[in-house]
């Protein structure tokens, strides 16, 4: 499934391009096509999933031709519950909107700050990215009109609730027109995210979305304590050894991931690096030839492997380790499916013992560790 499959602009996908995103993930393919034809969605799916975009995408996609307001009418209103996710979802829309043939203006507001920069900043402002309480006061002080929302969005509509925005919301709801789009997001489906549900959404299209986090139960992981010059004959005997046709190789920069394509090339093992330094053509041809097996290897920086839908795949090597866990999970998360569990194999050296214990305590699993420091044949 491509982004133009999905109806998405050629002026978007471009941009999306820009930013390493070639390929939809699977929130994003069920969504999009939904928010399109005006339906009402109901996303059952965590950050991380590409939740943003799933629903930014068609919204940016809407507002053509609707964007030339002069006024202080929101078009598209996107409840969040915290500061740090208002600014995080307006700096995808306005990211997104950059290349745009048409001026999107998207503004996002919260608690905590001062009130009178977010007054004057309202005029002409088509996505308007608000926490509830917040949102309350500036209506109150009429620097905003919410009475011809055409979409209205809940991102992380359970947290909202916990953090105790019911009422807020409630208030925000009824000053809403009755004939507009809503789309509801939430990682959980708990009984206070379905009575808002029952009320606010009409119909809606129901996308439930497994996150990589559930799948790690099904991938086996070994750990290898490995010196930085033995990694690469490690990573060759194990892709001989068992016999390995299908891998995906993780570096941390796209220097590294030449270094170790080039490496594994000259020692017999077909390779390809793929990273934001090639060009979309080359990428795209390296992507094909390892989905259709004729590639053994591919070397890959966590920005693109974001980008590579591959369904299923055997093995996941983390050559280097990536910054942040949730990128870990990401990228081992490629490998987990419930009737094909597949392996990932993690080198770790006397530098990286901290930081991979830091992993192992936010996946909430210990990995099997293997010392190869008397390894005779490496
Ligand atoms: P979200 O779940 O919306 O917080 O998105 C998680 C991360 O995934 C963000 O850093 C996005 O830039 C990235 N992302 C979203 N969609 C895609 C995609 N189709 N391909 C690659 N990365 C994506």
């Amino acid at each position: 499934m491509t982004f133009s499959q999905l109806g998405i602009s050629t002026e978007l996908i471009k941009e999306l391009s820009n930013q390493g995103i070639t390929a939809p993930y699977p929130i994003q393919e069920k969504a999009i096509p939904a928010i399109l034809k005006q339906r009402d969605v109901l996303g059952i799916a965590q950050t991380g999933s590409g939740k943003t975009a799933s629903y930014a995408l068609p919204i940016l996609m809407k507002l053509k031709g609707k964007t030339a307001t002069k006024t202080r009418d929101v078009n598209t209103l996107v409840l969040v519950p915290t500061r740090e996710l208002a600014v995080q979802v307006g700096e995808v829309f306005t990211s997104l909107s950059k290349s745009l043939s048409y001026a999107v203006k998207t503004m996002s507001v919260f608690g905590g700050v001062s009130i009178n920069p977010q007054m004057k900043g309202m005029y002409g402002v088509n996505v308007l990215v608000a926490t509830p309480g917040r949102l309350l006061e500036l209506l109150e002080n009429k620097a905003l009109y919410i009475s011809n929302v055409e979409t209205l969005v809940l991102d992380e509509a359970d947290k909202m609730l916990n953090l105790g925005f019911k009422e807020e919301m409630n208030s925000i709801f009824r000053l809403l027109p009755s004939l507009r789009q809503n789309l509801l997001f939430s990682a959980t489906l708990s009984p206070e995210v379905l009575s808002i549900e029952r009320v606010l959404l009409n119909n809606p299209e129901t996308i439930k979305i497994q996150s990589a986090e559930t799948n790690i139960e099904l991938i086996t992981q070994t750990g290898y304590f490995v010196t930085e010059e033995n990694k690469g004959p490690l990573l060759r005997k194990l892709i001989n050894d068992n016999k390995m046709n299908q891998v995906l190789i993780f570096t941390s920069s796209t220097k590294e991931a030449d270094k170790v394509s080039d490496k594994l090339h000259n020692n017999g093992i077909s390779s390809r690096a793929i990273h934001s330094k090639k060009t979309q053509g080359n990428r795209q041809e390296s992507l094909a030839l390892f989905k259709k097996g004729k590639l053994q290897t591919l070397v890959a920086t966590d920005l693109l492997s974001r980008g590579i839908d591959i369904e299923f795949l055997p093995f996941v090597v983390n050559y280097e380790l990536p910054r942040s866990p949730k990128d870990f999970i990401h990228r081992i998360g490629r490998t987990g499916r419930a009737d094909n569990p597949g392996e990932a194999i993690t080198f770790v050296t006397e530098e990286d013992k901290h930081h991979f214990k830091v992993i192992q305590k936010k996946m909430k699993r210990w990995v099997d560790m293997v010392d190869t420091a008397e390894w005779r044949d490496l």
